[in-house]
């Protein structure tokens, strides 16, 4: 199945989410429903926990209205959901109103059918892995426990995100995380389905693969001069300095 050409030998996989381990859809059908109705309480009755505060605060600068109540926060909240924004702190909010929901058993994540499968392989080969998505690290975490098959949170090294590794289309942002993960540059490969992420990841001096899966929506744009791959199954990675 695998194609000549994508074989790498690395210390560490990085994946994105949406488009890449599990469907775009998905997350906007449903996860921002649920986030979406939710909003307003949360707002409102827990405004004093730091991480409710935090997210708040944050809007009320990057909106320059620094008197901005919680209607006016969940009116912009909403209209970055809209634009599909990804704003920090709106990814702060959706995380703790989607990691409660997974633990509640409200939600359960989505993961294509050769991504578990081939992140079990490479985690027994002995490679690391790591997540970077623009869901917040606690979204991430809930998305990675609570999956169709169970827990995956054992086969992953790290999870960043635009707060602790920065914007997505920022070469800094994966040396960041390089640096985070004690690898070289060279040894890390990175998978995702935007051009612009994988450009950075390329100019940080990473491997990069595009994924491009039917329905997704850069599926038809492509991802530029990058390699390709459809699937997991069409890329083989090892790592000749494991030790495991
Ligand atoms: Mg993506």
């Amino acid at each position: 199945m695998s194609v000549p050409g994508l074989t790498y030998d690395v210390d560490a996989v990085v994946l994105d989410i949406e488009g890449t381990t599990s469907a775009t859809g998905f997350v906007v059908d449903v996860l921002y429903p649920y986030s979406r109705a939710r909003f307003a309480e949360l707002l409102t009755e827990r405004a004093g926990e730091p991480a409710v505060a935090r997210a708040m605060a944050q809007v009320r600068e990057l909106t320059g209205e620094p008197d901005a109540d919680a209607a006016a926060i969940e009116k912009t909240l909403n209209a970055w959901l809209d634009e599909d924004r990804k704003a920090t702190p709106l990814k702060s909010l959706q995380g703790v109103i989607w990691s409660e929901g997974f633990a509640r058993g409200d939600l359960v994540s989505h993961f294509y059918d050769d991504v578990v499968p081939r992140l079990r392989a490479w985690h027994a080969a002995g490679l690391r892995l790591y997540v970077y998505s623009s869901g917040s690290v606690s979204a991430q975490r809930a998305w990675f426990t609570n999956s169709p098959v169970g827990d995956l949170t054992p086969l992953v090294s790290g999870l960043y995100d635009t707060e602790n590794a920065g914007p997505k289309q920022e070469p800094g942002s994966y040396r960041r995380i390089a640096a985070a993960a004690e690898a070289a540059a060279d040894r890390l490969l990175f998978l995702s389905d935007r051009p612009g992420e994988l450009d950075a990841a390329r100019e940080a001096g990473w491997h990069a693969v595009g994924i491009r899966r039917p329905g997704e929506p850069y599926f038809e744009q492509g991802v530029g001069d990058h390699a390709q791959a459809g699937t997991f199954d069409e890329i083989t990675v090892s790592n000749s300095r494991s030790t495991s």
